[in-house]
């Protein structure tokens, strides 16, 4: 395990659980652990200064009592949308984006919470793959924590890509922004599971991105994982549009295409960077230093501060042209803007959720 916990606590109704036992076998002897009859409580904000950062080094094994599996949290019909599926099996992460909107959206519980009764997961999984009438599914678990940033403890990629690689009309995808794949590297995705790197550029990662595996790092643990037969992504997202940026991202673009072939890549996805009012307060608060978080930017009509909608196209028709001259038919999309900024990037409609997931998946 590469991240430091200062504790672990454990529901009691998960004592016994798979999930406890594998955490408790693999972290460190030195590190405390305690039993509580309600997780929940655990997961709240400690009484210190830092309440966020001392969350993302507690960890919490409990029951999980919602459904996991859930519409992507940024969907919304302002935006055009690729149609993608959560799987909720852990909340919050270990590293330390300055820019990361989980500072707002965990603030009420930002530990660290990994759900003992995931295997009921696959049970929700089944019913989706049943009433899906044929259609690919994209289904991902790196939305309210990082993929496989704990699966050195859990081991949980490797059952996720086995009942994947069974399911022909489902399709996974890991995000992260760690090199952990050594788990991923012992099972045969068959062509059911995709891992994405959302990556940045040396400038953005140093200053922004602490704890984070570094971008080269990222893209040659891709590299390994597409030799064993996973289909890659890669998420320029968020893109900040500082002083240098266009050249530092091509720059990454470069990295990634003399790194790999593009055969091997699913899509890219462009994104750029965002924050609500409240989190540009949280993340300026928490990150006084970093200049990633003092760019010029206007309030936009969805309530987040973007960067100038002109520098914003900019930056998304070069980094486009620049994949199209890798590979012209490589898909990529747009996360979290609208469908005219799609029409002005791509010179095309935005394509329904729908048809999207399936471009995505490959279909
Ligand atoms: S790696 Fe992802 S989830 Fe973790 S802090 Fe950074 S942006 Fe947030």
């Amino acid at each position: 395990m590469n991240f430091k916990l200062d504790s672990v606590v454990v529901e009691e109704q998960c004592r016994t659980s798979v999930l406890a036992r594998r955490i408790l076998a693999g972290i460190p002897s030195s590190i405390p652990v305690r039993y509580v009859p309600d997780g929940r409580s655990a997961a709240r904000p400690l009484p210190v200064s830092e309440p966020f950062g001392a969350g993302k080094r507690q960890m919490v094994v409990l029951h999980r009592r919602g459904p996991f599996l859930m519409g992507c949290p940024a969907s919304s019909t302002q935006f055009a949308c690729c149609g993608y599926l959560v799987l909720v099996l852990a909340s919050n992460c270990p590293m330390d984006c300055s820019y990361c909107f989980l500072q707002e959206h965990l603030a009420n519980n930002p530990a660290l919470q990994l759900y003992a009764n995931y295997p009921a997961a696959f049970d929700e999984l089944d019913k989706l793959a049943q009433t899906s009438s044929g259609r690919c599914l994209r289904v991902g678990t790196g939305e309210l924590a990082d993929s496989l940033a704990f699966d050195s403890l859990t081991g949980i990629s490797c059952e996720l890509v086995d009942y994947f690689s069974r399911h022909k009309n489902l399709l996974l995808e890991f995000k992260t922004k760690t090199d952990e794949i050594d788990n991923l590297l012992k099972v045969d995705p068959r062509g059911r599971a995709i891992v994405s790197w959302s990556i940045s550029p040396p400038a953005v990662f140093l200053a922004s991105e602490h704890g984070t595996a570094p971008p080269s790092s990222r893209i040659s643990a891709a590299r390994r994982v597409s030799e064993a037969g996973y289909r890659v992504a890669f998420h320029l997202d968020p893109i900040i549009a500082y002083p240098g940026a266009e050249e530092d991202y091509l720059a990454l673009l470069d990295c990634v295409f003399d790194a790999l072939p593009t055969a091997h890549i699913a899509y890219f996805s462009m994104g750029g960077l965002r924050l609500t009012p409240g989190l540009r307060t949280v993340a300026r608060r928490r990150f006084p230093g970093d200049r990633m978080l003092l760019g010029e930017e206007v309030l936009a009509d969805d309530g987040r501060y973007r960067a100038f909608t002109p520098l914003r196209l900019r930056l998304f028709t070069r980094l486009h042209e620049r994949i199209r001259k890798a590979r012209r038919e490589l898909p990529v999309y747009l996360c979290m803007e609208s469908a005219s900024v799609h029409r002005l990037v791509f010179g095309t409609p935005a394509p329904t959720p729908a048809t999207l997931c399936t471009m995505l998946a490959g279909g």
